[in-house]
């Protein structure tokens, strides 16, 4: 596996691949793998001539209070995963080769896609998500880019941009990959004592009643949030942070159910930030 740091050569290497007319496919992460992280390693060497990865934990799409200094790291660990998947080539790029002194130009995204559920919270964490998005497609020059249902709005705001800024990058969205007892695998899981941990469980017990409830033919929004809430809240004491039924096109807040809608959460479990969400395609 070519581990690659600086811009210049990772350009000049996607250069030379594209000139052989290798498909290249691209899976942005900020390391600290999982099984979530290899699902999409692997779709992308199944659908791909040459599978990159990129490790970077991006500073402008944390908070001035979030948890940027204590974001788990292990290098040493991802590099042997990865080279266990066959990836061709890793890019680590640091701080100052993204982000050089004088540094100005950030990506925003209008509206409901980037102010509402986790950037209502998290003000600013979507165009910095964007910015480096964009930095890393003209970067990799990827063909198809590797994403995770997980973090839903993120898909829709790469999807969003992709199309608006005229990438030419095909976006694939992989399903959650999750521990056996359903949590949704996410690198600041390991921030979670053993009894957060079985806490955090709240969250996927919501999602997975708000789909018995529908398949049961509750179409009521606010009566299976109010289920929901208490799962989360009352009965595995999670601080909420939202619980949203939305369109899964443009996030719209949905009254009463329609086939795809999203069901998305955020709560905390102690200092933890945790998302999940499903879609509920069934009613
Ligand atoms: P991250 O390193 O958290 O920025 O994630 C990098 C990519 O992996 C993103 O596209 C995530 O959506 C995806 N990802 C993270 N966790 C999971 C998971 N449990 N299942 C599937 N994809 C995931």
């Amino acid at each position: 596996m070519k581990i690659i740091t600086a811009i210049d050569e990772m350009r000049k290497y996607s250069l030379h691949l594209k000139h052989k007319h290798r498909i290249i496919g691209f899976v942005p992460t900020m390391g600290f793998l999982h099984q979530g992280h290899l699902s999409l390693v692997r779709k992308a060497n199944e659908e791909c001539d040459v599978t990159a990865v990129s490790i970077f934990v991006n500073p402008i799409q944390f908070g001035p209070n979030e948890d940027f200094a204590e974001y788990p790291r292990d290098i040493d660990r991802d590099v042997s995963l990865l080279k266990k998947e066959k990836v061709d080539v890793l890019f680590v790029p640091s701080h100052s080769e993204m982000y050089p002194e004088g540094y100005a130009t950030y990506v925003n995204i209008k509206g409901r896609l980037s102010e509402d559920l986790c950037g209502l919270l998290r003000r600013g964490h979507f165009s910095g998500v964007a910015t480096v998005i964009v930095k890393l497609f003209n970067i990799v020059m990827p063909d198809k880019s590797y994403f995770g249902q997980k973090d839903a709005q993120q898909v829709l705001v790469i999807k969003h941009l992709s199309k608006d800024l005229n990438i030419a990058v095909e976006i694939r969205v992989l399903p959650t990959v999750r521990e056996t007892d359903g949590l949704a695998m996410s690198s600041r899981n390991k921030y979670l004592s053993p009894e957060e941990k079985l806490r955090a469980l709240g969250i996927f017990r919501a999602l997975k009643t708000a789909e018995e409830m529908a398949a049961s033919g509750e179409f009521f929004v606010d009566r299976i949030k109010d289920k929901m809430k208490t799962i989360i809240e009352k009965e595995n004491k999670l601080k909420i942070d939202y619980i949203e039924v939305v369109s899964q096109e443009d996030l719209k807040p949905m009254k009463k159910l329609q086939p795809g809608v999203l069901v998305a959460v955020a709560a905390f479990a102690g200092k933890t930030r945790l998302i999940d969400n499903i879609v509920i395609d069934k009613l």
